[in-house]
């Protein structure tokens, strides 16, 4: 139940039973007083009664004495002839015979009776009572006949020697009863009782409805066999509760006594009192209800405060610290709302500081991983287009070795600075842990995309100064494009990884996701896995390209080319395998494969005597391996072979990619013996000033530069100039992709050591290799003739 109910529920019981208990207290005090009220008022009515019946006795008696006045009248009384008497009656107004007449003669005697009841001579049952009229001039009293009760008066009519008694006779009626009691205030009943000698008391009449006459004949009896009967006593009556008195009014000489009873109901008194009763509920009822209203705001005013409360520590509990407390109150509430916005206020920075820490990069102010992951999220569920472009620092690790962690830090922090100046608006960066950058760039076209990344790779190629010295370093840019590339935060940073791996190999340092060139494709990955299981089963096999020697027109060596023969797909080049090895790390095992089978040949080939030679092609991935010159070296060491009729070939881009790793191996190998070639030569950017540094022997111009020679001017430049500047190092060079004979003089012109290509032989099986060169060195070459191949 809420606090609010509670207290309202609580407050409007109180007031009710204060109401209950005040009406109460209210209703008993006015009913006491009430009753002590209507008890004296019973005094009042008592005496009313007995006064009216005193009145009416007055009244009788004057009404006698008014007839005696009138002489014709009085003179038909004394001839006390009935019928005299009866005519002078009649004569008289209508008021003298509503009452009984009747004429007590001498020896007090009944001379005329109205009703014609009592006989004439018979003698007047109360004498006393004409006795008393002779002596008072008149007088009043009780008859009773047949059980009902008269009022008798008197008045004596004084002849010469003899008294004659005019009576007047009026019967106590109900309705005489309830004509006295229409002039009092209390709800009374009367009652006239007789009690006739030896026998009890009983009503002759009374107002009271007949079915209560036996019941309270007994009340009154009781009320008189009580030694103090004149006081008002309360008592029951069936099951009302009364108030009642019994007066003696007369006694007669036959000892018969006349009492005035009276009542009244106490339920009946007070219900007179019902409307002041019921106003007093009614305030109570109004008071009950302002008081409800009155406790719904005192209990709102107070609980309001405190649900306000309530919510906001419900809130801090939830982790919500940023709405107030809105409770400006003067007193503790108000205090206690202030110290829970200050709660609030340190519980926001520290959450905020602890969110700050969480989500970003503290060296750099950069975003992390898990904000850059939650922001892309962000942008991909409003199907935002962007491009992440992740950047990595080349030998970041050595930069950190050679200058020390610190000074690695700096260059960190500067090199987000950098970052940072480059990138406007709505773009975002974030840094990976390491030495990974992300930007992340909206609504980005490809164009803006390179544009971007060329500007990058332009700013960082500029030196960092860290501590005085100036720091060189080279980055990789590799971009994925949402929603082309991937429909998830994880598959577009991989995807952009696997763009940087591609970059890595690439010149321009750069490379957008190519889904063509993704070794993760799934049937990629499927070639991959079959991969070691192929090398082991001997799935792979080399085909020999003829390697032509210009100046004695003799095949001198071949290139071993490798193939895969795959279960399912057949022979596979190796353009198809290759790049992947090298990305998924098998790239070592196969060419470890390749140059053991390699020697194997040249041993096998040589034990047939010739000195052929055989160019095995290395990968950079190969070079930057540190165990690999040693392996090599085991290799060697089983066979029986000249080292030196063994090429390595690496290509020119590899070379240039990582020319610090690999200088180590290359001059391991060329100590072994080895002859390095630079392969492809041509379309990287290498000078012939650093290729003097590398212990190689020989260039291999790149076929795209040899194919078109005769026909395109560039290449036919780039070729002639190539060679020149080989042997002026002291060189020797080789042109690939000879496709035409044209093109092999050419070449022999101007003085290209060897060549290799179609037009010599493509690459044949062992077998087929082996008689190319029976049957073209058994030909008779002398130096300085044309070659015809033909
Ligand atoms: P590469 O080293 O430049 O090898 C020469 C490629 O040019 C060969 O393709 C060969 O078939 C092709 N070729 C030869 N003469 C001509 C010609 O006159 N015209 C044209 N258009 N092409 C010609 P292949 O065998 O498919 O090899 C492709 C590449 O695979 C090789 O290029 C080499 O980089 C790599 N590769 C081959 N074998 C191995 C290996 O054992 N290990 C490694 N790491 N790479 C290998
Ligand atoms: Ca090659
Ligand atoms: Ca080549």
């Amino acid at each position: 139940m809420r606090f609010q109910t509670k207290i309202q529920i609580l407050f409007v019981a109180l007031f009710i039973t204060v109401q209950a208990i005040t009406l109460t207290a209210v209703n008993r005090t006015t009913k006491s007083h009430l009753k002590q009220q209507n008890e004296r008022s019973l005094e009042v009515a008592r005496a009313y009664f007995q006064l009216s019946l005193k009145q009416q006795h007055d009244e009788l008696a004057d009404k006698a004495a008014t007839l005696l006045r009138n002489p014709a009248f009085t003179k038909a009384v004394i001839s006390a002839d009935r019928n005299i008497i009866t005519r002078a009656l009649n004569n008289l107004p209508d008021e003298f015979q509503s009452d009984r007449l009747l004429v007590v003669g001498s020896h007090k005697k009944i001379i005329y009776d109205s009703a014609d009841s009592l006989k004439k001579g018979q003698q007047f049952f109360d004498p006393g009572l004409l006795s008393e009229a002779n002596s008072t001039g008149f007088s009043s009293g009780f008859m009773f006949e047949s059980g009902e009760a008269s009022l008798i008066s008197f008045v004596p009519v004084q002849l010469t020697d003899l008294v004659i008694w005019l009576g007047m006779v009026r019967q106590v009626t109900e309705a005489n009863l309830e004509a006295i009691k229409t002039n009092i205030a209390l709800p009374v009943n009367l009652s006239l009782l007789t009690r006739l000698p030896e026998k009890p008391s009983a009503i002759n009449v009374s107002t009271t409805p007949a079915s209560l006459i036996d019941p309270l004949t007994l009340v009154f009896q009781n009320l008189l066999r009580s030694t103090v009967s004149s006081t008002p006593v309360t008592t029951r009556l069936i099951d009302e509760e009364i108030v009642a008195s019994i007066d003696k009014v007369a006694e007669l000489p036959d000892n018969t006594a006349v009492f005035a009873g009276i009542y009244f109901s106490i339920d009946d008194a007070l219900s007179v009192d019902q409307p002041l009763f019921n106003f007093l509920l009614l305030i109570a009822f109004v008071g009950v209800a302002i008081a409800s209203i009155g406790c719904f705001y005192v209990a709102r005013s107070v609980t309001t405060p405190i649900r306000t409360l309530d919510e906001s520590v419900t809130r801090i509990a939830s982790g919500n610290y940023h709405q107030r407390v809105q409770l400006y109150q003067p007193n503790e509430i108000g205090r206690l709302g202030q110290a829970l916005n200050l709660m609030m206020e340190s519980l926001e920075s520290r959450s905020k500081e602890t969110e700050y820490r969480l989500t970003h990069d503290l060296a750099t102010g950069l975003a992390n991983r898990e904000f850059l992951e939650k922001q892309l999220t962000i942008w991909i569920d409003a199907k935002q287009q962007f491009s992440t472009m992740l950047i990595d620092i080349a030998h970041f690790s050595e930069i950190n070795n050679t200058l020390g962690h610190e000074k690695g830090d700096q260059l960190i922090i500067d090199f987000s600075k950098r970052l940072k100046s480059l990138i406007k608006g709505r773009d975002f960066i974030a840094r990976l842990p390491g030495k990974s950058f992300v930007i992340v760039l909206l609504d980005t076209s490809i164009n803006e995309m390179e544009t971007v990344a060329h500007q990058t790779l332009t700013a960082m190629d500029m030196p960092f100064e860290v501590s005085g010295d100036n720091v060189h370093i080279a980055i990789y840019m590799g971009a994925a494009n949402y929603p082309a590339d991937g429909q998830n935060t994880r598959t577009l940073l991989r995807k952009a990884e696997t763009a940087l791996d591609e970059a890595r190999l690439h010149p321009l340092r750069y490379a957008a996701y190519d889904k063509h060139s993704d070794p993760y494709k799934p049937e990629m990955l499927s070639l991959m896995g079959k991969l070691r299981e192929g090398l082991k089963k001997g799935e792979f096999f080399f085909e020999y390209q003829p390697k032509l020697d210009l100046t004695t027109g003799l095949v001198s060596g071949c290139e071993a080319l490798i193939r895969w023969n795959h279960p399912d797909r057949g022979k596979i080049y190796p353009d198809e395998f290759i790049e992947l090895a090298e990305r998924s790390g098998n790239i070592g095992e196969l060419t470890l494969w390749g140059l053991s089978e390699a020697m194997r040949q040249l041993e096998e080939w040589q034990a047939l005597g010739g000195g052929i030679t055989i160019a095995v092609n290395l990968s950079v991935r190969d070079i930057q391996y540190r165990q690999f010159s040693s392996r090599v070296k085991e290799l060697l060491a089983a066979r029986e072979i000249d080292p030196s009729h063994i090429h390595l070939e690496i290509t020119e881009t590899e070379m240039m990619a990582k020319p610090e790793l690999s200088l180590n191996t290359l001059q391991n190998l060329s100590a072994m013996g080895f002859k390095l070639v630079i392969d492809d030569y041509g379309i990287g950017y290498s000078s012939m000033a650093y290729i003097k540094q590398l212990p190689v022997s020989e260039i291999k111009i790149d076929r795209s530069f040899v194919t078109q020679l005769l026909d395109n001017q560039d290449d036919h430049v780039i070729v002639n100039s190539t060679i020149e500047m080989v042997h002026s190092l002291g060189l020797e060079v080789t042109a690939e992709g000879v496709e035409d004979q044209n093109t092999l003089d050419h070449l022999k012109k101007i003085g290209c050591d060897y060549i290799q290509g179609y037009f010599i032989s493509r690459p044949l099986k062992k077998k087929d290799f082996e008689d190319f060169l029976h049957q073209h060195n058994a030909l008779d070459h002398r130096p300085g003739d044309d070659i015809n191949l033909c």
